[in-house]
């Protein structure tokens, strides 16, 4: 009985840890966004292979412990791989890597090893016929990956022709985003509004899955290669020399690979590349330890994951202790204040940290952290450190954020249902760049010739400060630039001239006023007629608009209240910007209702047609409900329709849309 229950509480135990292994896996390999560190699902993928070896009752073929991780997306052609791609046993310490060893030697004798960096990429084999290259694709689940190819012939390491014509020749390596080109994309995404990739290995994962290649190019991705799957018309009889092979090649070989004769020298050179590991351009997130001697590699064979003659020591995330200075809060340019720690500086993983992210106000009350504190940093071979823990609570109470913006002083705001507190002020310098290029956006101002690089140009130069500055720019100033002429700067003015006729809504929408899009800016534009009535209504004011809720109401009230907001809008005023509506409705025929629009119209654009709707006083919703007037269906309409039927709401065509337009 006593045992039969505790079995069950196992069986529930394993049971947990993969689906939660798989959710996680998931989240890694096909989202590339992972929502734990790596250690901690290595330490996850530990515990159920102890109690899967401690249980064998319970173990199955299934389960996450057997399976290389990943998938192959049906959105890219498969590839079979003819070599499985398998993926490397890990270990965590220095005695793992000695029952690594002596399990080698009961097999096989006189063993000499290769030791290299593990790079925290994502996996990728690359095929060549008679020395041009034809085919890429990813580990996939191993047995099939996806064909990337034309993401794999924009990385310029990767040779599209060898330097011999060998018949037939498939490499392994692993593609990764250098430190450098990781920065560049995440501040492009955050430029850009996106959500930043969280790591190096993430950003080349979801670089490498992209279909347009073009994006790919943009990437900066890398990559190194470390074996030879197969190849014809070669004889090769180890590794060492098979990576001196494939560098005669061309290929871009792993950095370093360097043979010992027993553990002791392999251990020596991992504790080399983890000293170095803080260093590198790339990151690693270990060390492979791999039999030199392909006789040999065959003899001890492979498990249905990895193989039995390699090795991956994974570095532990180190941790130290040291005092916690002072608590720095940098703007961001979403306008979001990011809390870090400055340290007394300690040796992390190969460099020196004197910073470590806080996240947020959230994070430093769970912790309790304060100035003056004793805590715990780690670093995860992550680029950024993070604190830990509180050791000895030395200062009075727990930090606080500010009320006011580090930056430009005006005050912040959390939103309810985010950690994170934000400067709204739309005239921040710390975000200044980011909304130029929103102001000047296609949708917004529509300010053409005013792109973000010339935006940046403008503000390095100094010539905007201020958003208002865009209507005072000097045509000589910016023809007397590297890459302008008199006509350049004749066209910029013009546009931004042409600007200043755009409709209210267009204004309303490029003043980034949080939560308020193009069409919100639009019911804003429509209901109100012109900014200072805009200005002057209250929450309940605005909430009349249909389709607006507290939280946009209370948004524009609070974009409003600000003085810089105030300073903005007066300046626009005198640069002579357009402050009213000019979608003056004449014919309110279609007040009061809404249309859904759905399928493919006979001669219509759906824009076209919400267009007009709109001009003669509806409204458009992009979903079916029983508010719905009239759903407008062309053809292949698909849920839409069925559910308009269910609702018994009128279904009209395009003939009789015109109809009743006319
Ligand atoms: P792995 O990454 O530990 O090892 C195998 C891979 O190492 C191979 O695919 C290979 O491409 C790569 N590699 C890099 N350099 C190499 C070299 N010099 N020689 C040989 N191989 C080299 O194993 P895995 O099965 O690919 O993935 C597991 C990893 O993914 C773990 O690190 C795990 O923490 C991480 N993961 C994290 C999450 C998460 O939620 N954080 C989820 C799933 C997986």
């Amino acid at each position: 009985m006593f045992i039969g229950d505790s079995m069950t509480e196992i069986e529930k135990k394993i049971e947990d840890l993969r689906k939660t292994l798989r959710y996680h896996s998931d989240r890694y390999y096909n989202d590339d966004a992972p929502e734990i560190e790596d250690y901690e699902y290595d330490m996850m993928m530990r515990e159920l292979k102890n109690l899967e070896e401690k249980y064998p009752e319970y173990d199955t073929p299934d389960s996450p412990t057997k399976k290389v991780g990943g998938k192959a997306d049906n959105s890219f052609a498969s590839v079979e791989h003819t070599v499985r791609m398998e993926s490397l046993q890990d270990a965590f310490s220095k005695d793992e890597l000695r029952e690594f060893d002596n399990r080698v030697r009961d097999s096989v004798k006189n063993v000499h090893y290769v030791v290299e960096p593990k790079i925290d990429g994502l996996s990728v084999s690359l095929e060549y016929r008679d020395g041009v290259f034809f085919r890429g694709s990813t580990r996939g689940n191993g047995d099939v990956g996806e064909d990337v190819s034309g993401n794999l012939r924009v990385i310029h390491n990767i040779p599209l022709k060898l330097n011999k014509p060998i018949p037939y020749i498939e490499v392994r390596g692993e593609v990764y985003m250098p430190k450098k080109s990781f920065e560049k994309v995440v501040d492009r995404q955050l430029l850009n509004g996106e959500k930043p990739f969280k790591n190096p290995r993430n950003a080349a994962a979801g670089s490498l899955r992209q279909k347009d290649s073009s994006v790919a190019a943009t990437r900066g991705l890398d990559i190194f290669v470390f074996n030879i799957q197969q190849i014809e018309g070669v004889e090769l009889t180890s590794h060492k020399q098979s990576l001196d092979f494939i560098k005669e090649l061309g290929f871009h070989t792993i950095p370093t690979y360097k043979k010992v004769d027993n553990i002791d020298d392999a251990i020596n050179e991992i504790d080399r590349i983890g000293e170095a590991r803080g260093s590198l351009e790339y990151d690693i997130d270990g060390a492979v330890i791999k039999v030199d001697d392909f006789s040999q590699r065959e003899q001890l064979g492979s498990t249905a994951k990895y193989p039995k003659w390699a090795i991956a020591f994974k570095y532990p995330p180190e941790e130290k202790q040291t005092v916690l200075r002072d608590i720095e809060i940098a703007v961001g340019r979403t306008g979001v204040l990011t809390p870090t720690a400055i340290l007394d500086s300690v040796h992390l993983a190969g460099t020196t940290v004197s910073r470590a992210t806080l996240h947020n106000q959230d994070f430093i009350n769970e912790k309790g952290i304060g100035i003056g504190d004793i805590v715990t940093v780690r670093k995860a071979g992550d680029i950024i450190p993070e604190v830990l823990c509180v050791n000895e609570h030395n200062a009075k109470s727990v930090f606080k954020f500010p009320d006011v913006c580090p930056s430009c002083g005006e005050k912040v705001y959390r939103d309810e249902d985010e950690a994170a507190i934000r400067c709204i002020n739309p005239e921040c310098p710390a975000q200044l760049l980011r909304n130029l290029i929103h102001f000047c956006s296609r949708d917004a101002m529509d300010i053409e010739g005013l792109g973000p690089a010339i935006i940046e140009t403008f503000v390095n130069e100094g010539m905007i400060n201020k958003t208002y500055d865009i209507y005072n720019l000097d045509p000589e100033k910016i023809a007397s630039l590297e890459g302008f002429k008199e006509t350049s700067a004749k066209n910029i003015i013009n546009s931004v001239n042409n600007s200043k006729k755009n409709d209210l809504s267009k204004l309303i929408f490029a003043l980034g006023i949080r939560h308020i899009g193009a069409k919100a800016g639009k019911l804003l534009a429509d209901k109100f007629k012109n900014i200072d009535a805009i200005m002057n209504a209250s929450v309940d004011d605005i909430l009349e608009i249909d389709g607006y809720g507290a939280v946009m109401a209370q948004s524009v009230v609070e974009f409003f209240e600000s003085d810089s907001s105030k300073e903005l809008i007066e300046k626009l005023k005198e640069a002579g910007v357009n402050m009213v509506s000019t979608n003056v409705i004449k014919d309110n025929r279609f007040e009061g209702m809404t249309f859904v629009l759905t399928g493919t119209l006979p001669t219509l654009k759906r824009s076209e047609a919400s267009k007009m709707i709109e001009s003669f006083g509806g409204k458009t919703s992009s979903s079916v409900s029983k508010k719905t007037t009239y759903v407008l269906a062309g053809e292949e309409a698909g849920s839409k329709l069925d559910k308009a039927n269910k609702l018994g709401i009128e279904v009209i065509n395009e003939e009789q849309f015109k109809e009743m337009i006319k």
